[in-house]
């Protein structure tokens, strides 16, 4: 039987990461990893459907217990991806989704080399600005500190097996779910982790 696929997206706030992760759950069979956050929940957002919204404390407790898989810290909160869903997915043979940020994504590749990462660029970071604004989900503070860490996310580009522009969104998803179905063939998929 195939493993599952664990496949690991990343790029800057506002390049687009959101839709193509839609299509890929609606289209593709993927199931998304449900991370935890300490940060608010925004308009929209359901308690473990987007993230497991946590407290700080318990936060910390679920880390120290050993229950994530990677953490970081993004935009002044705490983010991880908890590893016992992640472990009983790809047992299962079962495609799982998952939209982390570079530090997070580094440690994935660490621990899980036949992760698959996909690095999503915006066209420009002019566009980027453009779309972060024409979203009015952040404040003025969150966007410049979001814009800000573009910059540094985009440093860890060369890390990823994978890098997409998504200039066009139809094209974009397309690349993906042709990085996707190549990817579902790779041999690794069918031995043992090797590591
Ligand atoms: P947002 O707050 O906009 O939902 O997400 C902010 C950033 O945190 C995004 O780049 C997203 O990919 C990242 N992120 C979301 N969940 C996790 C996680 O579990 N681990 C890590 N390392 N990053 C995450």
């Amino acid at each position: 039987m195939r493993k599952g696929m664990l496949l690991v997206i990343s790029g800057p706030s506002g390049a687009g990461k959101g839709t193509l992760a839609q299509r890929l759950l609606h289209r593709d069979g993927f199931a998304f990893s449900v991370s935890a956050t300490t940060r608010a929940s925004r308009p929209g957002e359901e308690e473990g459907v987007h993230y497991y919204f946590l407290s700080d404390e318990a936060f910390a407790a679920m880390e120290a217990e050993g229950d994530f898989l990677e953490t970081a810290t993004v935009h002044g909160h705490r983010y991880g991806t908890p590893l016992k869903p992640v472990m009983q997915a790809l047992e299962e043979g079962r495609d799982l989704l998952l939209d982390i940020d570079s530090q997070g994504a580094r440690t994935v590749m660490e621990k899980l080399a036949s992760c698959v990462s996909v690095f999503i660029l915006p066209p420009s970071m002019r566009e980027l600005e453009h779309r972060l604004r024409a979203r009015q989900t952040e404040s003025e503070e969150d966007i410049r500190r979001r814009l800000h860490n573009a910059a540094g996310e985009m440093e860890q580009l060369p890390r990823y097996r994978y890098a997409v522009v998504n200039d066009d969104i139809e094209e974009a998803y397309t690349q993906l779910h042709m990085i996707v179905q190549a990817e579902r063939h790779n041999t690794v998929r069918y031995l043992p982790e090797i590591r």
